[in-house]
């Protein structure tokens, strides 16, 4: 399809409805997210052929919000890439687990076979599909690479320039060399393979043939205060999407962080009142499943989340005072937010790991697992000569660290004030003693990366919670 001016004026003012809705209150949202889940199970193209797509904190609350207001649909979920946590809750809830799409020796590929086969999921899923297309260069990719180098789309693309097709300038630096000659620039060429393969065949196949072999429609947690740059495609398809190839529902698209710790909440309460209606899948018999006796969960927030906590308001003592006046007395409340993961992924992906505060997810992994971890950073690949690699390679590459350790009292970390407190959450956290470490100095935090006064730190061990 050929790119339209009106097309594009009709997307703003979607777009523009979308972001109203966004800052619309909690009670607003919770009954716009139950009408339109109703909606997409009353579609006569969807006619109550419908399944929730499962993963973490998000879609669980999802599954049992839907349950809640009287939308009894399975569950399914590819539950063996999550945290071993979320699989506890999957199990009671009944959700069916999904295995990763076959690989051609008829096997479910594991991630170590895709990021062999195809390479490395890093930045971004749209950046990793784009140095993909620049690293595999073919006949019919020849202007998407054009696009992808310079924003240019060509005649298909009604001829625009300065495009979000073109990779970011700092990537095209590092990832552009593939190019080099046919657009007569001098960026480098990364060694090894990037793809967003992985998600396609570890997560996106497995539901799309569950939908296409099932004839069933998913509901899917995304929100777009959430979503990055896929935000703009969220808010132009609204919460229902239904076309003649796709048919899916995202009723919390309006959803801020805030408001799903809250329905979580309330969903927490609702699912103690109702947990016998949920039966783990215990087998299979005849090709349907078979039930077996109801887990009452402690919690429907799997550990790994930590629990949902409200922080106290950031208000000065005459805000609160104001507040308590013009409220009839009432406390005004403070944001939610989970204790320990705020989100979680698959284990061992690196998009987003650029934006990541260290000690960061990879680095977390060797304090739990350091074998795992020395397995993952350095032999996944071999290079022609033999040589073994990992996401080490990648991540010295991207400019990311995860050779030092938090945990090494000889080499303390540089932090500012805030990521010292943060930290102070999951570990314990010590300072060296010594004059040197004592005295605050001006410089790069090792946490978040930012120019603050900072203090020498290192962590002494993780804190359980009790
Ligand atoms: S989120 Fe990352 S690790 Fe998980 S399937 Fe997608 S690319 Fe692979
Ligand atoms: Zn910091």
């Amino acid at each position: 399809m050929r790119w339209n001016q009106d097309k594009e004026r009709e997307n703003q003012e979607k777009i523009r409805d979308f972001q109203a809705k966004m800052t619309r209150g909690y009670a607003f949202k919770r009954a716009y997210a139950a009408r339109r889940a109703w909606e997409f199970y009353n579609h006569p193209e969807v006619a109550g052929r419908c399944y929730a797509a499962v993963g973490g904190l998000d879609s669980i609350t999802l599954f049992l919000f839907l349950r809640s207001i009287g939308i009894d649909v399975p569950a399914v979920s590819v539950s063996m890439l999550e945290d071993q946590s979320i699989q506890r809750i999957h199990r009671a809830l009944g959700v069916k687990g999904l295995k990763p799409a076959s690989s051609p020796q008829g096997r479910p590929y594991s991630k170590i076979e895709v990021i062999r086969g195809f390479g490395f999921p890093v930045l971004s899923k749209e950046a990793a599909r784009k140095i993909c297309d620049l690293q595999n260069p073919t006949e019919k990719n020849a202007t998407t690479r054009h696009a992808i180098m310079t924003g240019e789309t060509g005649e298909y693309g009604g001829f625009r320039t300065g495009t979000h097709m073109k990779l970011s300038q700092k990537w095209l630096e590092k990832f552009g060399g593939p190019e080099n000659e046919r657009e007569g620039t001098d960026y480098q060429t990364a060694p090894f393979p990037v793809s967003d393969k992985c998600c396609y065949f570890l997560k996106e196949k497995p539901l799309s043939s569950y939908t296409a072999e099932n004839g069933v429609f998913p509901y899917m947690g995304l929100m777009a205060s959430e979503e990055g740059r896929r935000k703009k495609t969220l808010a132009i398809h609204g919460c229902n999407y239904i076309t003649k190839s796709t048919r899916r529902s995202a009723p919390f698209a309006i959803f801020t962080r805030q408001d799903l710790l809250t329905l979580a909440l309330e969903m927490e309460e609702w699912y103690h009142g109702h947990w016998r209606e949920f039966r783990p899948i215990a087998g299979e018999e005849d090709g349907a499943e078979v039930y077996g006796e109801p887990i009452h969960l402690e919690t429907i927030v799997p550990a790994i989340y930590g629990k949902i906590v409200r922080d106290p308001p950031d208000m000065t003592p005459e805000e609160l005072e104001a507040y308590r006046r013009d409220h009839g007395g009432a406390e005004p409340e403070g944001p939610l937010r989970t204790t320990k993961a705020q989100r979680t992924g698959c284990q061992m992906c690196g998009f987003g790991i650029h934006l990541e505060r260290r000690p960061h997810r990879f680095d977390r992994i060797r304090y739990k697992n350091p074998r795992e971890w020395d397995m993952w950073m350095n032999h996944i690949c071999q290079d022609e000569d033999g040589a073994w690699y990992g996401w080490g390679r990648v991540l010295d590459y991207i400019g990311v660290g995860w050779r030092d350790d938090l945990f090494s009292r000889e080499d303390p970390k540089p932090l500012c004030a805030q990521c010292a407190a943060v930290l102070r959450r999951d570990f314990v956290m010590e300072r060296p003693a010594g004059i040197e470490a004592v005295q605050e100095k001006r410089g790069t935090c090792w946490s978040c990366g930012r120019k603050r006064s900072l203090a020498l730190w290192y962590a002494a061990e993780e804190v359980t919670e009790a």
